[in-house]
């Protein structure tokens, strides 16, 4: 299938990326359907891509028109039928690799047999995943980072199967959604999390250890190395239970134990504290200003 056969985009798990690839979807005139099975994540996600998109109009990044015809390309659902007519069916669920290979099991028998299937997993083995698909060739990982309206990059990476024309299209489709694809190989956690997820997990070991407070490890990120967030900030906006689930691959997959993950981390993921979308991680943001945990 070339691109411009792509009309209709399928989207499991409608969390912050589920939602963030419906929103640069639709944006980029496909129609989109968003599945998850949390009813509630539905309704959260159609609110959030709203105000998102609002924040876009305000600030000239995208006009009202293209908002008010983006907007009505989103249906949702809670079920895997209204796939049948997708072209590609994206899946953005939680990092897990049991529920992503239940999902699978799933979907497939509901898509049209020259559907592509494509996962945004951080971490977890493409090649692997396919496996449990009836399309290896069909599959393969495309990686967007968090805010996807925000972010330019989408890490492409083949599975062992992967089809070349597979690779192609889906590489071709991230452009037409306005990202830059940057090709990566199928080892745990790929480029971007590869790097960044073992500062996260050293950035909790200098908490753990009494090296600095929250606000002094993140305060000396910002102003020492300039990243325009700091670590512990980082983690809690992109979910400390996909951070430890990122650790964990890198940790069994490349059996080093530079990867361990760091107590502390287990411990606020066992607390429920997963960072900004619980409410509380790293930091409370039941205040204005967010007041840190440690
Ligand atoms: P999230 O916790 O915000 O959302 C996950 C969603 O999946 C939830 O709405 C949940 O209800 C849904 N879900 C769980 N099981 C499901 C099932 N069986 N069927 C349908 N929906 C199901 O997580 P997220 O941050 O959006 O992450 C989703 C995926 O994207 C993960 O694989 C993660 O590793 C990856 N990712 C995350 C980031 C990030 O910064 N958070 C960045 C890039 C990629």
């Amino acid at each position: 299938m070339s691109v411009e056969n792509i009309k209709k985009i399928g989207i499991i798990g409608a969390g912050q990326m589920g939602g963030g690839i419906a929103h640069v979807a639709a944006l980029a005139g496909y129609s989109v359907h968003l599945m998850d099975s949390h009813a509630k994540q539905l309704a959260h996600a159609i609110e959030s891509i709203g105000h998102f998109m609002d924040r876009q109009v305000e600030k000239g990044k995208i006009t009202q028109a293209e908002m008010d015809g983006a907007l009505p390309r989103i249906s949702t659902g809670t079920d895997m039928a209204a796939f049948a007519d997708a072209d590609i069916v994206i899946e953005a669920a939680s990092e897990n690799e049991e529920i992503k290979k239940a999902i699978f099991q799933e979907l497939c028998p509901v898509l049209k047999p020259e559907a592509y299937i494509a996962t945004n997993t951080s971490s977890i083995s493409i090649t692997r995943l396919a496996a449990k698909t009836d399309r290896p060739g069909k599959f393969v990982g495309m990686h967007f980072m968090n805010p996807v309206p925000v972010m330019e990059l989408v890490e492409m990476i083949r599975g062992i199967a992967t089809d070349e024309e597979t690779f192609k299209t889906v590489s071709a489709l991230a452009k037409k959604m306005g990202k830059i694809p940057v090709s990566a190989e199928d080892f745990p956690a790929f480029i971007v999390n590869r790097m960044l997820m073992p500062m996260i997990n050293e950035a909790v070991y200098t908490l753990y250890e009494g090296v600095g407070s929250v606000g002094a490890i993140d305060n000396a990120m910002k102003l020492g190395a300039h990243h325009p967030m700091g670590p512990l900030e980082l983690a809690d906006f992109i979910g400390l239970d996909t951070c430890l689930a990122v650790m964990n691959v890198l940790h069994e997959g490349l059996a080093d134990s530079k990867y361990r993950p760091c107590p502390l981390l287990v411990k606020y993921v066992e607390a429920g504290w997963l960072g900004k979308k619980a409410g509380k991680g790293f930091y409370d943001y039941s205040t204005d200003i967010p007041t840190p945990t440690r």
